[in-house]
C-alpha cells in the first residue's frame, strides 16, 4: 500500500536530473569496486538488528525496506541479506548496558513499519531506564512525506526524547509534501536534525548545499552531518574526493552561519568508524603564536594566551 503511494510521490518528481540521479540505477551499479559491508556492522551485531559499535549508543536496523532504494546506500548488502530484527532480544541486550544511553533507529526506513510497531518499538525502548534519548533515521520525508500524518506525529510526541534525523541531499527533494510532513513534526516539539550524502554529480557545489542548509534551518531543521559517500559496492562514481570536500565546506564556512554548518564526517574502513574533518586552517605554529588563514583565504597572525 505505502509502496503504492511512494511510486506516485516519487515518479512525479523523477524528471528532475536531481532525483533521477539518486535513484535509477544503470550498469555502473555493476562495477565489482568497493565492499559488501563498508562499517563493518556484522562484526558489531549483538543481537538481531542491534549494531553496537560505539560505548553510548546503539543501533536497531528495524527493517531492510525502504521507500526508494539509493544508489549509494551504505547498508545494500541488507536488501538481500537482512537477517531481521527481534525487539525482545534487543531490549534483553540494552537492560544490560548501563552505559549506553542513546538508540538509533534505523534501516532501511523505521517508518515503513505501521505506526503500531513504531510505538512498541518506542514503548519497550523509553521503559528502560538507561536509554535516555531515541533517534530516528529516516528518508521518508523526502520519498514518502504523506507517510506522516497527524496520529503518527502523536504516536511519536508521546515518547521520551526523540529526535528524528532526516535523509536529504538537494533542494529540490524540498517540495510542499516534505514541508507539510516537517512542519507536523516541528510543530509538535519533536527536534529534527539532517544528514546529507556528499555525492559527485548531485549536490558537490557550495551553492546547492547552501541552498539547502538555509532552506532546512528556514524549516527548523538543523543541519548535522555532511557524510563522505562511504565504499559500498557500486559506489564508485558517486565518491567525492577528500580535497574537493574541504574546499566545499571552507567556502561553507565563509558564506553560511555556523547554524546551517553540519559537520564533514565519513567513516573509515575496516570498522574504524565515524571520523570528522575540518578544513585546516592553522598553518604554522610557534610557541603560543598561531599563523592561521581565513575563509578567504587570507592569512592572520594570533597570539594565543
Ligand atoms: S533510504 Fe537510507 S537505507 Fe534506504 S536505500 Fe536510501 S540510504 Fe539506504
Amino acid at each position: 500500500m505505502e509502496f503504492v503511494k511512494f511510486n506516485t510521490y516519487l515518479t512525479g518528481l523523477i524528471h528532475k536530473n536531481s532525483f533521477k540521479k539518486q535513484f535509477v540505477f544503470n550498469l555502473t551499479e555493476l562495477v565489482r569496486s568497493g565492499v559488501q559491508d563498508p562499517l563493518d556492522e556484522e562484526k558489531h551485531i549483538k543481537t538481531k538488528g542491534l549494531i553496537h559499535r560505539y560505548p553510548d549508543r546503539v543501533v536497531l536496523t528495524v527493517t531492510n525496506r525502504c521507500f526508494a532504494y539509493c544508489r549509494f546506500c551504505f547498508r545494500k548488502n541488507n536488501w538481500k541479506n537482512f537477517s531481521g530484527f527481534e525487539l525482545d532480544g534487543a531490549i534483553n541486550y540494552l537492560k544490560n548496558k548501563k552505559h549506553v544511553r542513546e538508540v538509533l533507529i534505523s534501516g532501511g526506513d523505521p517508518f515503513t513499519l505501521s505506526d503500531k510497531q513504531i510505538d512498541d518499538i518506542l514503548f519497550q525502548l523509553s521503559n528502560l531506564n538507561n536509554i535516555e534519548v531515541i533517534r530516528i533515521g529516516t528518508r521518508v520525508f523526502t520519498s514518502n512525506p504523506k507517510r506522516i500524518k497527524k496520529e503518527t506525529v502523536d504516536i511519536l510526541k508521546k515518547h521520551k526524547s526523540l529526535w528524528l534525523a532526516i535523509h536529504i541531499n538537494h533542494p529540490d527533494e524540498i517540495t510542499k509534501e516534505f514541508k507539510k510532513a516537517v512542519d507536523l513534526i516541528a510543530n509538535s516539539g519533536i527536534p529534527i536534525v539532517s544528514q546529507t550524502v556528499l555525492l559527485k554529480g548531485i549536490n558537490d557545489d557550495h551553492r546547492i548545499l547552501k541552498k539547502l542548509f538555509y532552506t532546512l534551518v528556514k524549516l527548523r531543521i538543523k543541519p548535522y552531518y555532511l557524510f563522505g559517500c562511504d565504499q559500498a559496492l557500486g559506489n564508485e562514481k558517486f565518491r567525492v574526493p577528500i580535497e574537493k570536500s574541504l574546499d566545499i565546506m571552507r567556502k561553507l564556512r565563509g558564506n553560511i552561519s555556523g547554524l546551517c554548518m553540519p559537520s564533514y564526517a565519513f567513516d573509515l574502513p575496516n570498522g574504524g568508524g565515524k571520523i570528522i574533518l575540518e578544513p585546516q586552517n592553522i598553518l604554522e605554529r610557534k610557541k603560543n603564536i598561531y599563523r592561521i588563514k581565513n575563509f578567504e583565504g587570507k592569512e592572520f597572525v594570533y597570539n594565543d594566551i
